[in-house]
């Protein structure tokens, strides 16, 4: 099988020394593709031409209106190839193709986003008590960004970096996932086919240790923009002092997902479910912890095992799927360690705790949705991010036991509240250490709307205003309108 390229200053190369890496679908661990597995030469390749294209090629002087053409290009030419790019992250990914879908129909938005939201005014003017001065701000870009993105959304973590990165007049290097790389070099196709300035976006294939890594710590790059898990961004953080790196970090969550006895019960028993399940809970903002009133327990609880034992798991391109198979053999195994740590704790399964293994499952990583009761704070399921469809039940008697239940967390990223007073619901929220918040929903996500946590969850914000901002510098000029010899120093009166 022929490999795939990384995409270098306008260029598709294979790996310096020539390495390569297999690429499996998690629903059958089968081959899907064969890609360039790029090492520090690579990095450090991409590096210098991202440096030159920021230092001296055209797109960080271009005109704002006209880089925003080129996103507006690039998004039409995501929505033409939609079809085919939910196809193949549901084969990389696993994902059920109804969600590679909305995923991909997102990808596009963000690009549409902050072109648009680039050539709206930006900056200041102030006065200060000088009639003679005249103060202005100007928002410019931050240079060379390197951008490191997870596996469970590849295409939309792939927009969600480069759009507000490039509409800022950055240049770009994307480093995707190992494990999913294969939507970002089909966006990658796009960004060629869209005439985007060599240099200005590259496509960086190759270990996170080594390649992403020599990202986060190099001189020469100015920002690190970062995805995925607590631990790998403490040590991007680190990586990153050297040259005192811009950094903002989108890390991993155990949100809570708190439901008061006077919800509609129909709508938060689905989105209770939709909030741990979608995805196959391998989602940043997962509901992974249900925050239950004790007075609906024993209703709630049996319809939503009920309910959750009924969820079609599957082969992401099969119609009837809805949940699909986990990211990769390693990690299912992982996930199993929990649920048998859960169990190990004392608490009970109300709901699958096992592998799937029926007929052609047998050969993916799939595991069935599975619901904890009988929990305690202090163990581990509760604790830690399991990143997969587990979820743990606990109770609580009163809207403050509530709140300090959601709270008891090193994480801070989602929360979601179901009642029916809408005081309450506002008040609650008001409360959560939590930088994303829904209100008798779940999951939804704008490109208008800033992204992000709170605690352990990350520093800065993605999408809206907030992500633009991330991306640009911040530059007083002020200008003297009535020069005059200062007098300070006589020797130049
Ligand atoms: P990960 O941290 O292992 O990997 C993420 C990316 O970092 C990959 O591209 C990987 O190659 C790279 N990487 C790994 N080690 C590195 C290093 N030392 N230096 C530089 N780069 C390195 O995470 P994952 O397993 O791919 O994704 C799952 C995690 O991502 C979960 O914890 C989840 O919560 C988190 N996540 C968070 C958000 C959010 O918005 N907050 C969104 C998606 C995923």
């Amino acid at each position: 099988m022929k490999s795939l390229p990384m995409f270098l200053n306008g260029e598709w190369i294979e790996a310096g020394d020539g390495a390569t890496r297999e690429v499996f679908n998690p629903a059958n661990n089968q081959l899907l593709a064969v890609v360039a597995d790029g090492g520090e030469r690579d990095a450090e390749a991409a590096i210098g031409h991202a440096r030159r294209a920021f230092d001296e090629g055209p797109w960080p002087q271009m005109r704002a209106p006209e880089r925003a053409s080129y996103l507006f290009k690039l998004a039409d030419l995501i929505d033409k190839n939609a079809d085919a790019l939910a196809e193949l992250e549901t084969r990389n990914n696993g994902k059920p193709l109804r969600e590679a879908k909305y995923d991909v129909a997102d990808a596009a938005g963000c690009f549409r986003y902050y072109a648009g939201l680039i050539t709206k005014p930006l900056g200041q003017t102030y006065e200060v008590g000088d009639p003679a001065i005249q103060g202005m701000v100007v928002r410019e870009p931050v240079g060379v960004c390197g951008q490191i993105i997870p596996w469970n959304y590849p295409l939309l973590m792939a927009a969600w970096k480069l759009a507000p990165g490039l509409a800022a007049g950055n240049c770009c290097i994307l480093k995707p996932a190992e494990v999913t790389p294969l939507t970002a070099i089909e966006l990658f196709k796009l960004i060629a086919e869209a005439g985007f300035p060599p240099g200005a976006a590259q496509l960086l294939l190759g270990p996170g240790p080594t390649v992403g890594q020599a990202l986060a710590a190099s001189m020469q790059v100015d920002k690190i923009a970062f995805t995925g898990g607590t631990v790998t961004g403490r040590k991007i953080m680190t990586a990153a002092t050297g040259n005192i790196k811009k950094v903002t970090l989108e890390l991993g969550g155990k949100s809570p997902c708190i439901v008061f006895a006077d919800a509609d019960f129909d709508v938060a028993l689905e989105y209770a479910m939709f909030a741990i399940f979608a995805g196959q809970g391998e989602v940043c903002s997962a509901g992974s912890r249900l925050i239950l009133d004790k007075k609906i327990a024993d209703k709630f609880l049996p319809r939503l095992a009920e309910a959750s034992a009924k969820i079609v798991v599957g082969d992401g391109l099969d119609p009837m799927t809805e949940m699909g198979p986990l990211i990769t053999p390693a990690h299912m195994e992982k996930v199993l360690g929990y649920i048998e740590a859960g169990r190990g704790e004392g608490a009970e399964t109300i709901c699958g705790g096992h592998r799937v293994t029926d007929g052609a499952l047998a050969g993916g990583n799939f595991v069935a949705p599975t619901i904890f009761v009988r929990t305690r704070p202090e163990m581990k399921i509760v604790r830690e991010e399991i990143f997969g469809p587990v979820l743990v039940v606990q109770l609580f008697e009163t809207e403050e036991e509530a709140v300090r239940l959601a709270n008891d967390t090193i994480y801070g990223l989602a929360g979601g509240v179901f009642t029916s007073d809408l005081g309450k619901g506002l008040r609650v929220l008001k409360k959560l250490r939590a930088g994303v918040t829904w209100l008798n929903t779940f999951h939804p996500t704008f490109n208008e709307a800033p992204w992000g946590g709170y605690k352990q969850s990350g520093i800065g914000r993605e999408l809206g205003t907030f992500g633009l901002d991330a991306y640009l510098e911040t530059k007083q000029i002020n200008i003297n309108l009535s020069p005059a010899k200062l007098g300070w120093f006589g020797s130049a009166a």
